[in-house]
């Protein structure tokens, strides 16, 4: 009888389950995973760092909707995987990390890298399991992919003792379950579509806020009908940018405090009250501000601020219902309302505001002279993973999409050393298209041996770090005992272009537009990925805000 070990049948089963990518780094006792893998025909992507693997894992999650895999060591290597497992639960992302363990009939003995890891995972994922025998795992993993994927998306983990592993079965012993299907589309109530509807029509100033959730939830061409049909002013969260072209006449993104806190009803479309929505509490929001709120966890509805209507369901369904309740009884929000006036006028202000940074020529550069530069260079459909604090929150203000998905940054957990992982995650899942990865130089150093990994599977990546030599920048030399150097300081134009070239990538130190120009269309060329060290105002700054809360 021909029998299968459990090695492959963890390969076959996740394959089977739609998982197509492997983030990891192999050691005991997971080499014969990742080799069961690519013969399942799953891409295996050996990284430097499990947490950058676990980074990678969850990105593929949020940009493909079945998750991504992360393969890990026991113990050590585990615990670092769980950096990812958390960013991907905290952000709703599906993802699956994959931990082997010591041998089960060693557990409490002090085993080589011996660790609780099913209970270490647990707080931070939907499901976490260890198979009770080799036969089993192949309904342990569909089990832990059906979760990461239906409800409100999240992390799982399976554990994998060494002695599972590698254990031979009788292949007439084992089923592999069927691929679990799409998650349903669940509709909100039809009372509550209607409530929502009249709710809507009483508001003097609405607003709609555009979350990540309806970007996962692929809900584009029904939030854009319901946007042109309402003519409603919207916001999209960070990466809810692009389900509505952000250059879209209603995008009042250049308004956001503005808009924010004068609402008198907002429509939240998969994006959570939390503290990036600063709660959806006053200062930030009217006191009275009526919420419409859509989100297929019902837990989350009505959290910080009582929902004037929830509906429950997901997105692409809901707002489908919104739809054609309004092709009913149609609502179109005055043209010539105060409101609109009001916002259009900030809108405007905002915008030339920013737009003299943008041109500002002077050497060194800011912020958004780099930025800009960017923007006018990338290609339609370029993927921009940005992450840094003000790195990430500029390029947010200053790079547009008018695509869903084309957005990574450090998002709801402000996860900072994502970067690298998430860009070599859009890369692979999109092989085609333009990535671009804006990292701040300290932002950069946390995964910054990924350029290795890029560089070995010929990602061709472009990395722009915006160096002002340090956490939040502001140093131009270091003090002459080091020791007493500030917290935040790195080492002054520190060249960090010449990592990339021991790998085969090209790197660029640049200074002013004109060289920023040139290597940025060099580096957009290249086959190979490089790396664009920009040396800029290590005094730059955002631009101000009016009040200090908007920044805090
Ligand atoms: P953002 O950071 O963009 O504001 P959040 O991550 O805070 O977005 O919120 C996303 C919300 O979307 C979560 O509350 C999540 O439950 C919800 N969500 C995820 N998938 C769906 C879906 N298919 N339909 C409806 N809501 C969804
Ligand atoms: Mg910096």
């Amino acid at each position: 009888m021909a029998t299968i070990d459990g090695n492959t049948l963890i390969a076959r089963s996740l394959k089977k389950q739609g998982v197509d990518h492997m983030f990891g780094i192999v050691g005991f006792p997971v080499f014969g995973i990742a080799a069961a893998a690519q013969a399942a025909g799953i891409q295996f992507i050996g990284m430097r760092n499990e947490q950058a693997a676990s980074y990678a894992a969850g990105a593929v999650g949020f940009l493909t909707g079945r998750p991504g895999a992360c393969l890990t060591v026991s113990g050590p290597g585990m615990i670092h995987g769980l950096a990812g497992l958390a960013n991907a639960q905290e952000n709703c992302w599906p993802m699956v990390l994959l931990g082997g363990s010591s041998n089960s009939y060693q557990e409490g003995r002090g085993a080589f890298q011996e660790a609780p890891q099913v209970e270490l995972a647990r707080i931070y994922s939907k499901y976490a399991a260890r198979p009770d025998q080799t036969s089993r795992i192949p309904f342990y993993c569909e089990q832990a992919v059906r979760s990461s994927i239906t409800g409100r998306p999240g992390a799982v983990y399976l554990d994998f003792p060494d002695d599972f592993l590698a254990k031979q079965v009788e292949e007439s012993e084992v089923t592999i379950p069927e691929r679990c299907p799409e998650p349903s589309r669940t509709q909100a109530d039809a009372s509550d579509v209607q409530r929502a509807i009249d709710v809507l029509r009483t508001a003097e100033r609405p607003l709609v806020i555009i979350g990540k959730g309806a970007a996962y939830s692929h809900a584009e061409k029904e939030i854009r009908d319901f946007i042109e049909t309402t003519q409603i002013p919207f916001l999209s969260s960070p990466m809810g940018k692009g389900v509505v072209d952000d250059e879209h006449a209603l995008s009042v993104a250049p308004a956001r405090g503005l808009a924010l806190q004068d609402a008198d009803v907002v429509v939240l479309l998969g994006a959570r009250l939390n503290w990036i929505m600063h709660f959806g509490l006053p200062p930030r929001f009217d006191a009275n501000v009526k919420t419409i709120q859509v989100d297929i966890q019902a837990e989350e509805i009505g959290r910080n601020v009582p929902a004037e209507v929830g509906l429950v369901g997901d997105l692409q369904a809901v707002v489908g219902q919104l739809n054609s309740a309004l092709d009913a009884e149609p609502y179109t929000f005055a043209s010539d309302a105060a409101w609109r006036t009001a916002l259009g006028k900030k809108v405007t202000e905002n915008k030339a505001f920013v737009q003299n940074m943008m041109v500002d020529e002077a050497v060194p550069m800011g912020y958004y002279r780099v930025l800009r530069e960017i923007r006018d260079q990338s290609p339609p459909g370029t993927l921009i993973q940005a992450e840094g604090a003000q790195t990430m929150d500029i390029s947010r203000s200053v790079l547009m999409h008018s695509e869903p998905r084309e957005r990574l940054d450090a998002a709801t957990f402000g996860t900072m050393g994502i970067g690298l992982a998430q860009a070599i995650a859009f890369q692979v899942v999109h092989p085609d298209r333009k990535v671009i990865c804006i990292e701040g130089d300290s932002a950069f150093g946390f995964s910054g041996m990924e350029v290795e990994t890029a560089c070995r599977y010929r990602l061709p990546i472009v990395f722009v770090i915006i160096n002002n030599n340090g956490i939040g920048g502001g140093f131009n030399e270091l003090p002459e005992d080091r020791f007493q150097s500030p917290a935040s300081a790195y080492t002054i134009e520190a060249g960090y272009e010449k990592m990339i070239e021991g790998f085969g990538g090209k790197g660029y130190s640049v200074r002013t537009p004109d060289e920023l120009s040139a290597s940025l269309k060099q580096a957009l060329d290249d086959t190979m990925p490089s790396i664009i060290n920009v040396h800029i105002d290590p005094q730059a700054r955002a631009k101000p805000q009016k009040h200090h809360w908007l920044t805090s």
